[in-house]
């Protein structure tokens, strides 16, 4: 580990990693990895999640490709230097921001969407030009091992290495001298990370969970908004820290809309999700026997089925629950959806308000008044209007939580400015100077 990260730095000093050609043959590189590998990645998320290949292909895959395709579309725009207006007291000279990258960043990458999210942090990273260390999940074994054996294959590792293991070999690594920690996972562990990172200031971006609420008004579109709905919050089984946390459906509508959303469980899980060979499974027991305590909160009114072999649990909605209950405290992160009702929205922002800054925040409803009211009056990461998940592919979108959320966001060109330090330059002229600034001027003074 100490020689893989001294070899880095050593590769990043001696300049390798800066020029555009580099960078653009690098992000090239890593999109002919991932093709190349396109079969043993979707068999390890098989193994590992029984992620059917539509979703490996969908959210990790093609994802990545799109993401790499919009970097090498704007990386020299991004790279060049951005001058900036020169003041009355800086006549003369240029000024302008260098984009400099930080040197040697560490990804921490979690285990529900296991390549995705090592690899997204990865081209941002390359295309800012440092070079990367990827510490993949140990909970997604096959996939990790996937991860490390295409990037040897593809790149020396005093520019990009994989190092596996658990939380002590991750820490081992927050001791080693990082430029940069890139970390995605949970609220607690990022708290950790921060912790560690703190010990030599190393800035870090914090990619965190926690609660996110979809809310469904009257107004909603209710076929519509069932049906995405459902999409986000079964997909990959709940597993996904954009995924729905927590229904809030006005009163009026509840009935109409859990109608609804049982027949897209049905549609797209078909009549026994359980037997459905496509539906993903909890990662590993500790994970399937938190989810599905969850099941003693509340009234099942969809799903609730287990198969305790198979770590499975249903698509599941869940009616009379209250904040109290242990399913209203942490994230979910499980096909459980629990659901309370509400008269009015300001109930709701009053509600949300008291809690943590979610990750995501959905609201369905037609009236773009509310939809205002929604969106300025409660702070979260990011979200959608009359959808779920959306918004996260979108490249032009900085992806990304607050307060307890996250720290920092990704994507696109934000993934580039994450791993980018702005130098500030003042290129002042020699062909004259200015006395005003220097002691006994008070010209200057009047002017500063
Ligand atoms: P986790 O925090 O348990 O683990 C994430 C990474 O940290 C893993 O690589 C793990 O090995 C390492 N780790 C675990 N404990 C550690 C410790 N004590 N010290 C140092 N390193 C440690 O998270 P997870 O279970 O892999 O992923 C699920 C969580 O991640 C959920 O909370 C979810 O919301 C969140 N998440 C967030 C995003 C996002 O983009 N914001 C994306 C996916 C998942």
């Amino acid at each position: 580990m100490h020689t893989i990260v001294q070899q880095q730095k050593k590769w990043f000093k001696e300049g390798h990693t800066r020029s555009y050609e580099f960078r653009k043959e690098q992000l090239r590189r890593i999109k002919k990895m991932i093709t190349t590998f396109e079969k043993p990645i979707i068999n390890a998320l098989k193994f590992d999640l029984n992620k059917s290949e539509f979703e490996a292909y969908a959210a990790e895959i093609a994802f990545l490709k799109t993401e790499i395709d919009h970097h090498l579309k704007h990386l020299k725009q991004w790279m060049a230097p951005r001058k900036v207006k020169t003041p009355l007291t800086h006549t003369g000279s240029k000024n302008y921001i260098q984009k400099e990258p930080y040197g040697t960043v560490l990804v921490i990458a979690p285990w529900n969407y296991p390549i995705q999210l090592a690899l997204a942090p990865v081209i941002g990273a390359i295309a800012a030009g440092n070079t990367v260390i990827i510490k993949p999940s140990e909970l997604t074994p096959t996939v990790s091992w996937v991860l490390k054996k295409m990037v040897e294959q593809y790149f020396s590792p005093h520019y990009i290495a994989v190092i596996e293991g658990d939380k002590e070999v991750t820490q081992e690594l927050l001791d080693q001298p990082l430029d940069y920690v890139f970390f995605t996972g949970s609220v607690p562990v990022g708290k950790i990370i921060m912790e560690k990172a703190s010990k030599q200031l190393i800035p870090v971006t914090l990619e965190l969970g926690g609660k996110s609420p979809a809310i469904v008004h009257k107004d909603a579109n209710i076929d519509l908004a069932a049906k995405r709905i459902v999409w986000g919050k079964y997909t990959n089984a709940g597993q996904t820290c954009i995924a729905p946390d927590y229904l809030f459906v006005h009163h009026e509508i509840k009935a109409s809309l859990i109608k609804k959303m049982k027949e897209y469980i049905h549609q797209f899980y078909g009549d026994s999700p359980l037997e459905n060979s496509d539906y993903v499974k909890i990662v590993n027991r500790q994970h399937f026997d938190r989810v599905s305590a969850y099941l003693e909160d509340g009234t099942v009114v969809a799903g609730g089925g287990l198969d305790e072999n198979k770590l499975m649990i249903e698509p599941t909605i869940l009616d009379q629950v209250s904040w109290s209950d242990p399913v209203m405290k942490d994230e979910i992160f499980g096909p459980i959806l629990p659901l309370l009702t509400y008269d009015n929205l300001h109930e709701v922002i009053g509600q949300v308000n008291q809690r943590p800054k979610p990750l995501a925040l959905y609201y369905f409803g037609e009236n773009e008044q509310d939809q205002k009211e929604i969106t300025q009056s409660i702070p979260y990461g990011g979200g959608c209007i009359n959808d779920t998940l959306y918004h996260i592919i979108n490249p032009h979108l900085p992806f990304g939580g607050v307060g307890e959320s996250g720290i920092g966001s990704y994507h696109g060109e934000s993934s580039f400015y994450t791993f980018t330090h702005e130098k500030s330059i003042t290129k002042q002229t020699t062909k004259f100077d200015h006395s005003f600034r220097y002691p006994g001027s008070s010209f200057g003074l009047a002017i500063i």
